[in-house]
This record gives structure tokens, sequence and C-alpha cells, in this order.
């Protein structure tokens, strides 16, 4: 029997904490305020957004966007982020990617102030996964973090186990690889240029998929007597439909545990980043 990762337990077992945490915050007159800075008007980013805004919701958090017009220019973008930043009634800012042409060339992942960077993007953040941080009350990126605690709920363990992380973006892969480390996996980070990927992901105890093609992953990566646990980050449209970069129905006989799109990764990637306004708006005050 395959094991389906569902994010749905996991989240809601944090709502209830993290709704508890907010109204303690909310008594002592520090209420929570999640600010988007979004830049033009991509469907997809409008759809992430909403789902952050029903979260903050839910727990009892403010929520804002501020939409800026797709032909902002990098002064006043950068004006308007350090508005925010100064802001004392801000808890954190996400700058929703991607940005327009113009602002591309900015360093936007060091722009928010690292302690409202509730993506956990910005390097005084990160520089925790670097000295092998497996803490909880620093802002970690929140896709990395929520996978991990998606396989920790499940007790998938982790400690000596061989994990390949397929893609390496500064917001996924590299900062997952050494959370990995971190809890004492033996990682490998395969990537675009690398040969002959079945031939690691057959070694594999665990896959992590962060590429963003769909159907990538199909029944010739998997080795079945391995049991292997496989985690897909990807969210692609195909045939009008979401899904990741694993194709579901092939893999899914041939494994232990598998997360599904929708409904793995992505809802771990917005509660945890509603834990880390909480855990801003804690810190802060
Ligand atoms: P990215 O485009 O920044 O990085 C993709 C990575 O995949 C690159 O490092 C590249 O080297 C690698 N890659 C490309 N083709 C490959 C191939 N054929 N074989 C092996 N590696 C290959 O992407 P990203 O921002 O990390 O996002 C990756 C996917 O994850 C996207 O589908 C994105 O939508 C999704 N995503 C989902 C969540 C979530 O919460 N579910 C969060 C972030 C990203």
């Amino acid at each position: 029997m395959t094991t389906l990762l569902k994010a749905q337990p996991v989240v809601d077992q944090k709502i209830a904490d993290l709704t508890k945490r907010c109204q303690s915050l909310i008594q002592k007159g520090k209420r929570p305020l999640m600010k988007v800075v979004l830049v033009g008007n991509n469907p997809a980013s409008l759809t992430y957004i909403r789902n952050k805004k029903k979260m903050c919701e839910t727990i009892g958090a403010e929520f804002e966007l501020d939409q800026l017009d797709s032909s902002i220019s990098k002064t006043d973008f950068l004006a308007h982020v350090e508005k925010l930043n100064q802001n004392p009634k801000v808890t954190g800012i996400i700058i929703q990617l991607p940005v327009s042409n113009e602002l591309k060339s900015l360093r936007i992942s060091q722009l928010v102030t690292p302690e409202k960077d509730i993506d956990g993007f910005h390097g005084h953040n990160t520089q925790w996964l670097y000295e092998g941080s497996i803490q909880t009350n620093h802002l970690l990126p929140c896709t990395p973090k929520g996978i991990v605690e998606l396989l920790d709920y499940y007790q998938i363990p982790l400690k000596g186990k061989h994990a390949v992380v397929i893609g390496r973006s500064l917001i996924v892969g590299k900062p997952l690889s050494m959370l990995l480390s971190n809890r004492n996996a033996t990682v490998t980070l395969a990537h675009s240029k690398t040969e002959n990927l079945a031939d690691l992901t057959k070694i594999a105890d665990i896959i992590i998929s962060a590429v963003g093609k769909a159907e990538l992953i199909t029944a010739k990566h998997i080795n079945p007597a391995k049991k292997t646990v496989v985690v897909d980050v990807g969210m692609n449209t195909l045939h009008d439909k979401l899904v990741g970069d694993v194709k579901f129905d092939e893999v899914s006989p041939l494994v232990a545990a598998i997360s599904p799109v929708p409904g793995g990764v992505g809802p771990m990637t917005v509660i945890s980043l509603i834990e880390n306004l909480i855990l801003a708006s804690e810190k802060q005050s």
C-alpha cells in the first residue's frame, strides 16, 4: 500500500497552534500583518496570494496586498519596499515572484529586512542553514521547511538516508539540500546538467523533485525494491490540470509513499509562511 503524503492533517494541526499564538499576540496589541507586494497582475501569482490571504484570515492575522503597476521604476519600487521595512505596523513582507523585467536585475531576496523576511530568502536567514541549524525558531525558507515537516509528520526517517533533490534553485533545491543534510540525510543535489538522473534516483531512499517539468519522473526512475519516498514539489499545467513533476499514476504503485499535487507540498509551503509570520511577530514583540 502506498502512503499518500497529504498536507491536510499537518495543516489542521498547525492551524490550531498558530491561531492560539496569533490570539496571544493580538491580546498584547500586536496583531500580525502580512504585506504582499505584487508587481503587475500575473494570474498564477494572484492565485498564490489568495491562498496566503485565506490562511492569514483563518488564524486571525491581518493581510494586505500592495499591487504595483508593472511599469514601476527600480527607484520607486525600492522606495516602496523600504517604506514597508520601516513601518512598525508591518510584521512580514513578501515580494511576490516573478517581478517585472525592469526589476529582475535587483537582488530581490535581499530587499526585505531580515526581521520581516517571512519567505526566509535573505542571506541573514539562510545563513542559519549553512551553520547547520535544525532550529524551528529561525525564519527558514518556507518550501524546504514545509517538506521536512511533512516527512516528519509521516514519520519518514531522514538520518542516514540517501535523499536525491532534483533542482538547485535558491528558493527550493539549494536550501532543501542543506536542511536535509542538517537533519543527517546524505544528499545528492541533481540539476539540469546532471547525467543519468535515473541511476541516482534508483539508489535513493527519498526523491524530491523541484524542477517544474510535468512527467519528468516516471517508472524508469524508480527501483520498486527500494520502497522509495517521493516528494513532488513541481507545479505545472498539463491538459489544463495542475500536475507535479512526477507521472503520478505510473510512479505511485512502485513507491512506499508519495506526495500528491495538489494537496501535498503546496499547502505545506503556505502554512510554513504563516508560521514564519507568527514567529517574526513574536520575535519583534
Ligand atoms: P527554478 O526554475 O528556479 O529551478 C528549476 C531547477 O530545475 C533548476 O535548478 C534546474 O537546474 C533544474 N532542472 C531543469 N531541468 C531539469 C532536468 N531535466 N533534470 C534535472 N533538473 C532540471 O524552479 P523553482 O522555483 O525551484 O521551482 C521548481 C518547481 O517547483 C516549479 O514547478 C514551481 O512552480 C514549483 N514550486 C512549488 C512550490 C510549492 O509550494 N508547491 C514552491 C516553490 C516552487
